[in-house]
């Protein structure tokens, strides 16, 4: 377990964001796979069955603890595989642990309140694992590169300044603090996909019948957009790439590699939080031996 957790944590740091200002997502090739060549792929799928497998174990552990709970955050262009990711990555471990939630455009009772308010409702319990599909990062992403859903945010005029997004940006720093000092830990996701691969995959969802139903004619509208959101993502990852609460940029051209880094990333979270399965009294312990006994009797 050891050697997974050291070689889980080796895998992920290059991914991590640790000097937000200074963040470039230039830097950062959507087709990087570390020194893994395509050849490796069935090696990098056998690690990763070991790395779901480890992943599993500590997930049963913050079960059991129910102390510590950890928030994934997964933000990427349309067709970058984070549904596919999070099915992968999350295949080993109990479902009665974790919470998935998919955010989508906000509904009418949503826009009545504060942005955040709808995340609010679908963090995880403690001993859990909660994944965001989308999330309030969506507020710097989609909103400030569509301003009409700002508009529609019902927010008082003298608040919608052109500070809004230091703003929020420094709102969500202190949101993610606050969970981090209450047992919450965060990871999030940012899986970089290239303008280019996302033309083929969403090739593949009109050719292919089985994923026609994916490919919706917004995506289409969305591309379009493609600098403007490489700008807010960027901005986005620089203003609140913390310490409590890093980013990772995930390339995401190629899926194998993806889910390595993301299920390597996981690891590293839970195992920094020292989990252990909880001590039982001693007086527990009598109670146990006493029906040992009694059931190697009969
Ligand atoms: P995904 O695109 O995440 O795979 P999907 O295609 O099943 O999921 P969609 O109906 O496309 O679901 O819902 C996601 C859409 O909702 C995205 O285009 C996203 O930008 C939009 N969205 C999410 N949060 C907000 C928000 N706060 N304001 C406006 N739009 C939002
Ligand atoms: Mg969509």
């Amino acid at each position: 377990m050891d050697e997974i957790i050291k070689t889980a944590r080796q895998l992920a740091k290059p991914f991590r964001v640790t000097d937000a200002s200074s963040f470039r997502l230039k830097d950062i090739d959507p087709g990087d796979t570390l020194d893994l060549k395509s050849e490796d792929k069935p090696h990098a799928q056998e690690a990763l069955a070991i790395g779901i497998e480890a992943l599993a174990h500590l997930q049963d552990m913050l079960y059991a603890q129910d102390r510590w709970g950890l928030l994934l955050i997964f933000q990427a262009m349309d067709a970058a595989g984070k549904d596919s990711a999070i099915k992968h990555v999350m295949s080993g471990v109990n479902p009665q642990g974790v919470e998935v939630y998919s955010f989508k455009s906000p509904s009418a009772e949503d826009l009545d309140h504060d942005y955040l308010w709808r995340c609010i409702k679908r963090l995880p319990e403690r001993g859990r694992i909660g994944i965001f599909n989308r999330s309030y990062y969506e507020e710097t992403l989609v909103v400030r590169v569509h301003p009409e859903f700002l508009a529609q945010q019902k927010l008082p005029p003298d608040l919608v300044t052109k500070n809004i997004w230091k703003d929020r940006f420094q709102d969500i720093r202190s949101f993610e603090r606050y969970l981090v000092r209450n047992g919450f830990a965060i990871r999030k996701f940012f899986l970089h996909v290239s303008k280019k691969e996302q033309k083929k995959r969403f090739l593949e969802r009109v050719e292919n019948p089985s994923k026609n139903w994916k490919f919706s004619a917004s995506d289409m509208e969305e591309r379009k957009f493609w600098d403007p959101y490489m700008e807010a993502y960027e901005d986005m990852i620089r203003n609140t790439a913390t310490e409590d609460a890093p980013w990772f940029v995930v390339p995401a051209d190629n899926k194998w590699f993806t889910r390595v880094i993301i299920a390597a990333a996981v690891i590293d979270a839970l195992a920094s939080m020292n989990l252990s399965y909880p001590m039982v009294s001693e007086e527990k312990l009598k109670e146990l031996a006493a029906v040992k006994e009694a059931l190697l009797k009969k």
